[in-house]
């Protein structure tokens, strides 16, 4: 193992810097050269890359967005276009490939592996934390922060005109970062695409607790079944006359800012142990946390497994409704 090459795909997560840190230094103190590839696929299709060298990593441990730039690139969902990628890779003499990204890029990273025998090891790097096989996926702890700071700030507003607001977070088709903050910002409501929406009884519910007309948040997952926040307040207002009703989009701010220290720790670890990995000889594996330890699952598990939120986390939920 000579030459590692190293990717961020799909959207960009908080605490992929710290991944890609990871790497680079653990491969450096390996006698392993890391070699960065430009905006995920499109730079191994293009052949766009960097030696890294120390210095490229100094200082990002704790920004945001990631340095290598990440994209979606739909030419190398198709054999051809990672005929190209292949082509540039063997001419580089790359042995080893690493990933951090989604599904969508594990799907990649698995076709890549086969149509050219190279070993690849993926890392989860998704705020969305959507990935079957682990607990945590990198970015998905600060994104959390980041909505329940900013619902703490439109509770302040929301509680002194006392309104109701429905606050879409994001979470693509998943509504992990829908239920867990709902708890963490003391939401009154959650809707999440796994549990089939109600309408009616959310307007219901939001009347028990309100009886005041005092203020309340709904958190909406993106991908809900009811339809976008917009659609959800729509439906709401006739039913419930007499309230004000607001809602906010939080949108791409949930996937800036700078990664939590939970986020740090977890990229920096599944950074050092993909090199591990590589090294012993694995491939077409992923790295999950479940608790504090870091295991592997095989790719195609994970990318033809969904990933469920803890619905029990719903009764908590309903446990705390304070009918007023
Ligand atoms: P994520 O990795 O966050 O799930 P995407 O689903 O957009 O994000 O995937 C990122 C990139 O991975 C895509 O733009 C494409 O280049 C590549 N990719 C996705 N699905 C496949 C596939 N089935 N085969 C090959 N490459 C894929």
């Amino acid at each position: 193992m000579k030459k590692i090459a190293l990717i961020t795909s799909g959207g960009d997560a908080p605490g992929m810097n710290a991944c890609i840190r990871a790497v680079v230094k653990s491969c450096l103190g390996k006698g392993i050269v890391p070699i960065g590839y430009s905006d995920g696929y499109t730079g191994m299709i293009e052949n766009r890359f960097t030696n890294l060298v120390s210095d490229d990593v100094v200082n990002i441990i704790q920004r945001g967005g990631t340095i290598l730039g990440t994209a979606r690139n739909d030419e190398f969902k198709t054999k051809a276009g990672r005929a190209h990628a292949i082509k540039n890779l063997k001419s580089e003499r790359i042995d080893g490939f690493i990933c951090i990204g989604g599904d969508g890029s594990f799907r990649g990273a698995s076709a890549l592996s086969n149509e050219m025998n190279i070993p690849v090891i993926a890392i989860p790097g998704t705020i969305d934390n959507d990935i079957f096989g682990t607990e945590r996926t990198i970015g998905f702890d600060t994104a959390m922060n980041t909505v329940v700071d900013a619902v703490d700030k439109i509770k302040d507003t929301a509680g002194s005109h006392h309104r109701i607001f429905l606050v879409e977070v994001m979470g693509r088709d998943a509504g992990f970062i829908a239920l867990e903050t709902a708890i963490a910002s003391g939401a009154a409501s959650v809707l999440i695409p796994e549990e089939r929406s109600n309408i009616e009884l959310l307007a219901k519910d939001l009347k028990s607790q309100n009886k005041r007309r005092s203020n309340s948040i709904v958190i909406v997952a993106e991908g809900d079944d009811a339809g976008g926040v917009k659609d959800i307040y729509e439906k709401l207002l006739p039913l419930l006359e007499g309230y004000t009703l607001r809602y906010s989009i939080l949108g791409h701010v949930q996937r800036g800012g700078r990664p939590s220290a939970f986020d740090r720790i977890l990229a920096t670890r599944m950074g050092v142990y993909a090199v591990d990995l590589l090294l012993e000889g694995k491939s077409e594996v992923m790295i999950g946390s479940i608790g504090d330890s870091l295991h592997t699952l095989p790719i195609s598990k994970t990318i033809n497994n969904t990933a469920v939120p803890r619905l029990e986390n719903l009764k908590v939920i309903k446990a705390l409704k304070t009918v007023k």
